[in-house]
């Protein structure tokens, strides 16, 4: 596995590359939930690249971006162990100058949900995202349905830009009490692991209760923050696959999100139904 810390390296990796080019793009600290795109990704190209970059633009001021879990070892140990064929880990320097274009994430879409709480955030992910698939051209980009609105976003940067990109959602991966991996669970005790469990247990809940054919988001709501206490929850939503908020469940074309904070940790999570 070739370890690639600069953008003329990655260039020359890209040129000498022959076949199919699976990318999945990471901010590093790997957890199951990456493995299982990168796994799905080494299935199904012939050359996997693996960025591990903690983008500075996605973040807002006062977030975590100082302390966000690193672990570059592990990373390496990892992609290496599932027969990666190259791993991006650039230097911030590397990535952005200081003068940067605008790119603008897809409205509305970008700015409910995430793009309320933390305005920009995915102006900052559609801007690395460019800069990654410009040098990277890869032809499969494997991002997670956890994060659905960002999946939403790329899959529509994407399709706008005319990039010959194909995005492939992946599942979901989650402990099996049922919490969602994240590197962001890396911050919570023990005490605050168990009240995150409320989050997906508040999500089953409600799926539950539309398999039984409740459809009012409101009934479903107000059943789901009853399950989420004592927890801050940021938002509670129902959109459609074309993250339009839903004020009546469409049983087959809605995706539940939840954003809340357990202790200073905020986590998100959701259910595709
Ligand atoms: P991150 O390192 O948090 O930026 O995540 C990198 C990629 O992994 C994104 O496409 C995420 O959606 C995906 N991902 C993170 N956690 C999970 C999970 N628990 N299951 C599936 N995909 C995930």
């Amino acid at each position: 596995m070739q370890i690639i810390r600069t953008v003329e390296e990655l260039r020359a990796f890209r040129a000498n590359a022959c076949g199919n080019v699976g990318f999945v793009p990471t901010m590093g600290a790997l957890h199951a939930g990456h493995i299982s795109l990168i796994k799905q990704a080494r299935n199904e190209n012939d050359i996997v690249i693996v960025s591990t970059f903690v983008n500075p633009t996605q973040f807002l001021p006062g977030e975590d971006y100082e302390k966000y879990p690193k672990n570059e070892e592990a990373d390496i140990k990892i992609c290496e162990n599932l027969d990666i064929n190259a791993m991006f880990i650039p230097e911030v320097s590397e990535i952005y100058t200081d003068n940067e274009p605008t790119i603008i994430a897809v409205r509305p879409a970008s700015e409910i949900l995430e793009g309320k709480t933390r305005p920009g955030h995915f102006d900052g992910v559609c801007m690395v995202l460019n800069k990654f698939f410009n040098i990277i051209r890869p032809n499969n980009v494997y991002m997670g349905k956890k994060d659905a609105q960002q999946l939403f976003i790329v899959q529509n940067m994407v399709k706008s830009f005319l990039m010959d990109i194909n995005i492939v959602p992946c599942e979901i991966v989650r402990e099996s009490d049922g919490l969602a991996l994240s590197s962001r669970n890396a911050y919570l005790d023990e005490e605050e692991k168990m009240l995150a469990l409320k989050i997906s247990r508040s999500l089953l809940n409600a799926s539950n209760l539309i398999a039984k054919g409740e459809i009012s988001t409101s009934i479903l709501k107000d059943k789901m923050l009853s399950i989420l206490e004592p927890l801050e929850v940021d938002y509670i939503a129902f959109v459609n696959r074309n993250f339009e908020i839903l004020d009546q469940i469409e049983p087959k074309n809605t995706i539940i999100l939840v954003a809340a904070k357990v202790g200073k940790t905020r986590l998100i999570d959701n259910i595709w139904l």
